[in-house]
């Protein structure tokens, strides 16, 4: 059945295993990687491009933060939030500043889905790329903020705005004057309210990201449909949209689907993603859900894979489901584990309601 040429490049190889879901989201108990599917090369582009995009953008980079959750080093390793105080969870979000070509962090309020600016700069680099920074209290030096925007970015700074809560006084215009000399210096007074983060969600994505996510809808089919090897000309369409783009409402969609039936009141009491793909008239679609936890409902995807190229059809659509679900603390080197979700049937602990 395989016919060991990568699906994406026709490449006899080298391959690698390539996880079903990237490998900044963590490291999952009894997790199966698909293999002699994608060759090394591809592997890397789309590591580099597609991945990235999901772990770094999007409340997928904040949850994972928020959740401690490692990735691989060069992934795990970005990190522009940081923990707030005691008893307040790590709360930014990167989303598009209105009106402005550059990201912004911006804080979740907790228990509910509004956000607010966090104090912070945004420096642009030479070679024209914007970078946000959140600024702490403690940092009250020239030398402390320049070792903190040095840790973001590489190079010198040629443009800096400065962020701070509306209706505040603050210092960091001025520490920003003493440290930064030069003359191209905006500063703006954050004048946003709290706005829905669930309806920003869509802002905050770049191209790559929905790929990202097309991806790991199409890696979780695959592992789950063994007749299938990927390089099948009815998938000709979607390979191209991950390995080169298109139009992304062909492909992927927010959804507000309900993807499993908790019952009234209950909601889950640990962080996890859903996977799920169905098999219904002869189509096949995929249903992502992100961040499904106490606090968040979930940030929902469904991704038009393709017609099943088997001309048999089924008499009932062929459902699978998995949640992976986050330990509290990472157990024997994973930081969490895979359940089975069976259609009608919930084998999670579950809690209350987000908000409830
Ligand atoms: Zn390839």
């Amino acid at each position: 059945m395989i016919n060991m040429r990568c699906i994406y490049c026709d490449s006899p190889g080298p391959f690698d295993s390539e996880h079903i879901l990237p490998r900044c989201f963590g490291t999952f108990e009894g997790e199966q990687h698909l293999e002699n599917r994608v060759c090394k090369c591809c592997n890397n582009l789309l590591g580099n491009t597609v991945d990235l995009h999901l772990c770094r953008s999007g409340p997928e980079a904040f949850f994972r933060h928020y959740l401690r959750i490692k990735g691989r080093k060069h992934h795990g390793e970005f990190s522009p939030y940081e923990s707030g105080p005691a008893g307040r969870p790590a709360a930014a979000v990167m989303i598009p500043y209105p009106g402005k070509d550059f990201m912004a962090l911006w804080e979740l309020e907790p228990g509910t889905h509004n956000v607010h600016l966090m104090r912070q700069v945004i420096v642009k680099d030479k070679q024209g790329e914007w970078h946000p920074v959140h600024v702490r209290d403690s940092i009250r030096t020239p030398e402390a903020l320049l070792t903190l925007v040095s840790s973001i970015m590489d190079g010198k700074a040629v443009e800096v705005n400065v962020f701070w809560e509306a209706g505040k006084e603050d210092w960091l215009p001025e520490l920003v004057k003493e440290t930064y000399s030069f003359s191209s210096f905006n500063s703006e007074k954050a004048e946003m309210g709290g706005f829905n983060a669930r309806a920003s969600i869509k802002l905050t994505a770049r191209p790559e990201y929905f790929r990202g996510i097309a991806k790991v809808a199409f890696n979780y089919f695959l592992q789950q449909d063994s007749s299938i090897n990927g390089d099948e000309p009815a998938f000709d369409a979607i390979r191209s949209f991950i390995k080169d783009g298109g139009n992304i409402d062909r492909f992927v969609r927010q959804t507000s689907d309900v993807l499993v039936d908790v019952p009234p009141g209950m909601w889950f009491s640990q962080y996890g993603h859903i996977l799920s793909v169905a098999r219904v008239d002869g189509h096949i679609r995929a249903w992502v859900a992100f961040i499904v936890g106490p606090q968040f409902p979930g940030n929902k995807y469904y991704v038009e894979i393709g017609r099943h190229p088997s001309r048999i059809l089924l008499p009932r659509p062929q459902l699978h489901g998995h949640y992976y679900h986050y330990f509290e603390e990472p157990t024997s080197g994973h930081t969490g584990g895979i359940e089975c979700l069976t259609p009608g049937k919930i084998i999670l602990p579950i809690g209350r309601t987000p908000g409830s």
